[in-house]
């Protein structure tokens, strides 16, 4: 029989089946790790095999499918194996919100160049429209085109005047969609505007991730409606990175990517300083936005974000 994890403790996992049961599986045997060096051979979002204990009341899992994609956190230990998050995500959103709290574009930048690492589709969701003035609403118009012609899925949302409610509900339905933003933004009203009895807690400080109804501090999956899913990661604030090299970080900035190896010092030009470079040219021209430039200087620098 098939079914889906949708949340793991490490000892056992929730397998909720094509009937829509929950079951309690464990692993029988040894599975191997798919050639991820990672810790743990299962995450939420695996779909696996599985078939009931002698008692049939639990299950055992005893095989993985083929995944799409997944998502690895780092240890903090450089030589110690990763950590399997999520796997199988169909989009990564990112919700934002220019005030109440301010996120900032390097956090968003951050978000989109690891969805773009582990090539997984992101959306950037505008929150709270209806605390900005016109300025603010003008500002925020171009900054979502910016988004947009670098090819990413925006929108803007107000949970109070219900502005791209629909659209937000019309992007995830059907899908697997991991969440995420800072605490405050409005995720837990968003996935209560949606379906309202889902119930989650809104406007405390906790973050969106303890509001469900378990607390834990692994990923878990939620149905929000008919064949739509939610993966939130509690706890776990940026997507993380998967390994990327210098040289290649441009590579994950898809306005920069299309320069690839047409500056003077070919695919290892850092487009930092280098004369003749096709990049810099672009910022210069205002082809390439500068702020996203910005993001992409300052990740090169900060080595936590190339490793
Ligand atoms: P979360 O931490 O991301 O889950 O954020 P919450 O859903 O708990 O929302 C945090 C606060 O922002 C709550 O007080 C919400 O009522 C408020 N909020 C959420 N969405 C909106 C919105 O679109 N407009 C306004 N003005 N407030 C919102
Ligand atoms: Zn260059």
């Amino acid at each position: 029989m098939q079914g889906i994890v949708i949340r793991s403790t490490g000892a056992w996992y929730e397998v909720r089946t094509n009937d829509k049961n929950i079951i309690s599986c464990r692993l029988r045997g040894k599975f191997k790790l798919q050639d991820l060096k990672v810790t743990n051979p299962i995450a939420v979002g695996d779909k696996v095999e599985w078939e009931w204990e002698k008692d049939q009341k639990t299950g055992v899992i005893t095989d993985i499918l083929p995944r799409e994609n997944y998502i690895i956190r780092k240890s903090v230990h450089k030589t110690a194996h990763a950590h399997l998050i999520a796997t199988n995500i169909d989009q990564a959103i990112i919700i934002a919100t220019l005030v109440a709290p301010r996120t900032s574009f390097g956090f968003i930048d951050r978000f989109l160049v690891s969805a773009e690492t582990f090539r997984i589709p992101a959306v950037v969701v505008f929150n709270k429209s209806d605390l900005l003035d016109q300025e603010a609403l003008r500002y925020q118009a171009e900054i979502m085109q910016i988004y947009t012609d670098i090819g990413y899925t925006c929108l803007q949302t107000s949970v109070l005047t219900q502005e791209g409610i629909l659209d937000f509900e019309k992007i995830l339905q059907g899908k697997v969609s991991l969440l995420s933003g800072h605490s405050g933004v409005g995720k837990s009203s968003l996935i209560n505007a949606i379906n309202p009895s889902l119930n989650l807690k809104t406007g405390e400080i906790s973050d969106f991730s303890q509001k469900g109804k378990h607390t834990t501090t692994f990923a878990e999956m939620f149905e929000l409606s008919e064949n739509t899913f939610i993966i939130d990661t509690p706890g776990i604030k940026e997507l993380g990175l998967v390994e990327i090299e210098t040289d290649e970080l441009s590579h994950y900035f898809p306005e920069m990517r299309k320069y690839l190896g047409e500056c003077k010092f070919g695919s290892r030009c850092l487009h930092t300083h280098e004369p003749h470079c096709k990049v810099i040219e672009a910022v210069e021209s205002g082809e390439i936005a500068l702020f996203r430039y910005e993001s992409y200087l300052s990740m090169l620098a900060n080595e936590d974000n190339r490793r």
